[in-house]
């Protein structure tokens, strides 16, 4: 059995194969991505024989809710099932009129960043397509009806840049009109910064924004905290982001997360603003959000505003991530150990875990 969402592409072929009109796949779009559908039973638009086909070949969706985790401040994060029994996360993210999506490209991630709860194991496998599109289309039908999803970020468990060929597909998915129709300018692809795979982005054309996770200001400090590092090299990867940058037009944003005594101290903030004078679009800085078992602390409000004073002084365009969800702000990666060191018992699986 195969995972229709795998196969959106071709799917014009699948039907012409079968003697059906091309339009029919566009009903089809229809259903999933507009009409919020969860079976093929319910595209009654299609003839009863086509639907029967459908299912006998597809199954929709290759994504099940394995946990389901509400905060009262309307954050919703999920832990999903995959088929082959592996585990991701993504959010749900509600902020005034926007409906932001956070979704993960990877199981685990092979970057290595010491901080980060999702690639304490490595990497698992990349996601497929379906597999990325079904997260999304997951959390639409999270959505009140007359509600539409507004922002994606591709900031869930893995490194989307590694996985590019199932990434831009699905990104694809998620922006054109007849699949969610979110415009790219509210689409952001967050990287660890992988310079070539940076200029395969511009290469082809994207109209992303980019999400830099810089987290250091000088080789020494970033090679500690970001092993990949030591082969790029922060130049490069500066040099990298400023061509994506005239190429796609796309305003840059750079990630730092703040580590108690690590990486926050005046003169770090110094250097970070040394760095990214003139280049710098927009500086996201994000307090560390605990990780069981890891060490690193969130630095106190007066370290974080000392850093803040240095950056806002030297004219950088600094905004602090709100910690949104708090009461379920096990960091990214952290549901899935949970649910590795922990085998799921069957009834456990879909009762709300708040606080
Ligand atoms: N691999 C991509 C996307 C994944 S995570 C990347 O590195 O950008 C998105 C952001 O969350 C990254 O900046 C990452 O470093 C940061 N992050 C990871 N663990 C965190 C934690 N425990 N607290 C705060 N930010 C974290």
């Amino acid at each position: 059995m195969q995972f229709l969402l795998d196969h959106l592409e071709s799917l014009e072929d699948w039907l012409a194969e079968r003697g059906q009109r091309t339009f029919r796949a566009r009903q089809i779009h229809q259903w999933l991505f507009h009409q919020r559908a969860t079976s093929f039973a319910e595209m009654t638009d299609l003839p009863l024989a086509l639907r029967d086909e459908l299912s006998s070949h597809f199954m929709l969706d290759s994504v099940s809710i394995a946990r389901h985790q509400q905060s009262p401040d309307g954050t919703e994060k999920l832990l999903l099932q995959l088929a082959d029994g592996n585990h991701v996360e993504c959010v749900l993210l509600r902020d005034g009129a926007r409906r932001s999506i956070c979704v993960s490209s990877q199981v685990g991630c092979a970057m290595g960043c010491v901080f980060c709860a999702s690639g304490l194991d490595g990497v698992e496998r990349n996601l497929t397509t379906g597999e990325i599109v079904g997260q999304m289309l997951l959390l639409q039908r999270q959505l009140p009806a007359e509600e539409r999803l507004s922002h994606i970020v591709m900031m869930g468990m893995g490194e989307p840049l590694a996985n590019l060929n199932h990434v831009l597909p699905a990104l694809d998915w998620a922006s054109r009109p007849e699949g969610l129709g979110i415009s790219p300018r509210r689409i952001t692809i967050s990287t660890v910064g992988l310079p070539q795979a940076i200029d395969r982005l511009a290469a082809e054309n994207c109209r992303y924004n980019l999400a830099v996770s810089l987290h250091a200001a000088h080789d020494e400090l970033r090679n500690r905290l970001v092993p990949v590092n030591e082969r790029i090299g922060i130049k490069s990867l500066l040099d990298a982001a400023d061509r994506y940058f005239e190429v796609s037009g796309r305003r840059l944003t750079f990630e730092y997360v703040l580590l108690a005594g690590v990486n926050d101290s005046v003169q770090d903030a110094q250097r970070l603003a040394k760095l990214l004078k003139g280049k710098c679009q927009l500086l996201n800085v994000i307090p560390y959000n605990p990780v069981a078992g890891l060490s690193w602390r969130t630095p106190s409000p007066s370290a974080v505003s000392a850093f803040r004073d240095v950056l806002v002084k030297a004219g950088i365009e600094i905004k602090f991530r709100q910690r949104k969800g708090d009461q379920i702000d096990a960091a990214c990666g952290q549901l899935r150990r949970l649910q590795q060191s922990r085998p799921a018992k069957l009834h456990d699986l879909t009762k709300p875990n708040i606080g």
